[in-house]
């Protein structure tokens, strides 16, 4: 940790709430812009060599413990945000894949129309705008297949994918665009594909907080990180605008650390949490929530786990975790009959976690089967976008509470039917491809939980309709940020991360050029 202190009375300071991928990033990039942080995390601080190559071990060491008050019909009712808790945010437990948001994404209710009880919407935000923020991010994020980095090599995993998908056609395979090392930069190794990835990266080849922005922050000197705080309450002045958080530290004791500006990056379901958490007389339903809008359109990408015994040994688990992606399905083509469109990602878990977590419906002779044949698995998870619904959404829990008496998030989530078509199409598809190869059976899980949390701080141009403007702005208060996933409008079908990286990036320039105006 870094040596500097900020006074809690420093009223100077920006508060960034979460270390991961969004607060992480801002961190470091207003720390070069000159700006002092205090970044609170309520996670521990990690080392490289608190990484074990153990898949419930480390679900007990860094897995966010609180469970939500799930109130979603089955089978969705099973599900619960599975992020971390720790410096460097969920960016320790990820798999890597930084993908854009394509152009029909971006713009999704013009390019899918209106579909009844869905809050579609498009990005306030030019598709060639970001685009520049996107080739920053893969810059600095240091993503194979962009600029001049080489793919990673195929493991087997990923081989049988290409070959299935050749048969059924595709055309667009590759083993990914990753934010792990394909050769020695940054001051980082190259990947040694030894697996394991969502247990952290022993040597760090994969991107993460933690080993990169933060630090970088820390040696401008003036990032204060303080870990094993949590975020409680953003209290605001008679002015409407946010002049602290109140936390608790290390030990327990209430804090309240003064702010000239509040940065909340903690995850999509603990950001609308806070925003509800600290509804005051001038904000009787949670702080910038004039719209309505705080806590939905909740979305969590529509994805399913396909693994194929195949009829050779695959030895899946070698490698790096997300091995390999077809992208022939991403298109918006409603005569497949949904809109929107998916990914196919290869993807592996050890064994234990196949068995018990994965597939735990899978029991007696079955299990067995599975078992024995681990090492002939393959397997992919298909992810696909996710529309909208307004009431799909994170609330306040009326009857739990977390250690510190606040309420737990309450989660209400339905399947829309554009989901389910969605998901029939690509699970008829992937198992195709496995059975294009002679596949002898195979498993199909429903989800290991909710590892993409966005959506429920939406971002709009009006402030009826989202709670930020296109800088994650608060449209109710100025000096109040949302800088995390909960910000998109939609989920478009690729995995977040690189997008939230990109906006971070973008949004530190913005609050950089507000606090120089002096109009924060
Ligand atoms: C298994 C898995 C695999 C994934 N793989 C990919 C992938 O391949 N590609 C991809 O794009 N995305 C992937 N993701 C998603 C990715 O990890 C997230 O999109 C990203 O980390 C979200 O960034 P964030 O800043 O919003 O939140 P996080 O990175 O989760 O950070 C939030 C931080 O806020 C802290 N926090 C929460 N509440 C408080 C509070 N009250 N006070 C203080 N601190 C608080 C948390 O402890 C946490 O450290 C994966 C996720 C999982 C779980
Ligand atoms: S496979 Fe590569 S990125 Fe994954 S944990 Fe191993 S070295 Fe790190």
């Amino acid at each position: 940790m870094g040596d500097m202190r900020f006074g809690l009375d420093d009223d100077g300071v920006v508060v960034i709430i979460g270390s991961g991928a969004g607060g992480g990033t801002l961190a470091n990039e207003l720390c070069q812009r000159g700006i002092r942080c205090v970044l609170l995390e309520a996670g521990r601080q990690f080392t490289l060599a608190d990484f074990e190559h153990d898949e419930f071990a480390m679900t007990r060491k860094f897995i966010w413990p609180d469970a939500p008050d799930n109130t979603s019909p089955p089978p969705l009712d099973r599900e619960r945000p599975h992020v971390c808790k720790g410096v460097g945010g969920t960016t320790l437990h990820w798999s890597g894949l930084a993908l854009r948001l394509e152009a029909h994404e971006l713009a999704a209710r013009r390019s899918y129309g209106a579909i009844s009880g869905a809050a579609l919407a498009d990005w306030p935000i030019p598709a060639d705008e970001l685009a520049l923020w996107y080739a920053r991010a893969e810059e600095k994020m240091g993503v194979t297949g962009t600029g001049d980095r080489p793919l990673l090599p195929g493991n087997n995993n990923f081989k049988v994918l290409y070959n299935g998908g050749r048969q059924l056609g595709y055309r667009h395979i590759s083993t990914g665009r990753l934010a792990i090392n394909s050769r020695p930069r940054d001051g980082r190794p190259a990947c040694i594909q030894m697996g394991f990835c969502l247990q952290g990266c022993r040597i760090g080849a994969k991107w993460s907080t933690l080993y990169t922005e933060i630090p970088r922050a820390e040696a401008t000197g003036r990032l204060e990180l303080r870990a094993d705080c949590t975020a409680l309450q953003i209290v605001h002045d008679n002015r409407h605008r946010v002049s602290g958080v109140l936390y608790a530290d290390s030990e327990g004791r209430q804090q309240l650390q003064h702010a000239r500006a509040v940065c909340v990056a903690a995850n999509s379901v603990e950001s609308a949490r806070l925003l509800l958490n600290s509804a005051s007389a001038a904000f009787p339903d949670g702080l910038a929530n004039s719209s309505g809008q705080v806590g939905r359109n909740y979305t969590s990408h529509v994805h399913e786990f396909v693994m194929a015994e195949m009829p050779a040994p695959v030895h899946y688990y070698r490698g790096t975790v997300q091995a390999g992606l077809v992208e022939d399905e991403r298109g918006h083509d409603p005569r497949r009959g949904f809109a929107g469109g998916y990914l196919l990602q290869a993807i592996s878990f050890g064994l234990p976690f196949t068995a018990l977590a994965l597939l735990p419906g899978v029991w007696g002779p079955r299990l067995a089967t599975l078992v024995e044949n681990y090492t002939h698995l393959a397997g992919l998870v298909i992810l696909g976008e996710d529309l909208p619904q307004s009431d799909n959404r994170v609330t306040l829990s009326s009857t739990r509470k977390d250690r510190f008496g606040l309420p737990l998030p309450g989660i209400h989530r339905r399947t829309h039917p554009n989901d389910t078509a969605l998901m029939h199409h690509a699970r008829e598809r992937a198992t195709a491809l496995y059975e294009s190869l002679g596949a002898r059976r195979s498993y199909v899980a429903g989800s290991t939980g909710l590892t993409h949390n966005l959506g429920t701080n939406r971002m709009s141009r009006s402030p009826r309709d989202g709670v930020v403007n296109p800088w994650g702005q608060c449209h109710d208060i100025a000096n109040l940020f949302i800088s995390d996933g909960s910000q998109f409008p939609t989920s478009g079908a690729a995995n977040p991360t690189l997008t939230i990286v990109a906006l971070a990036m973008r949004q530190a320039g913005y609050i950089a050029g507000q606090m120089t105006a002096r109009a924060i």
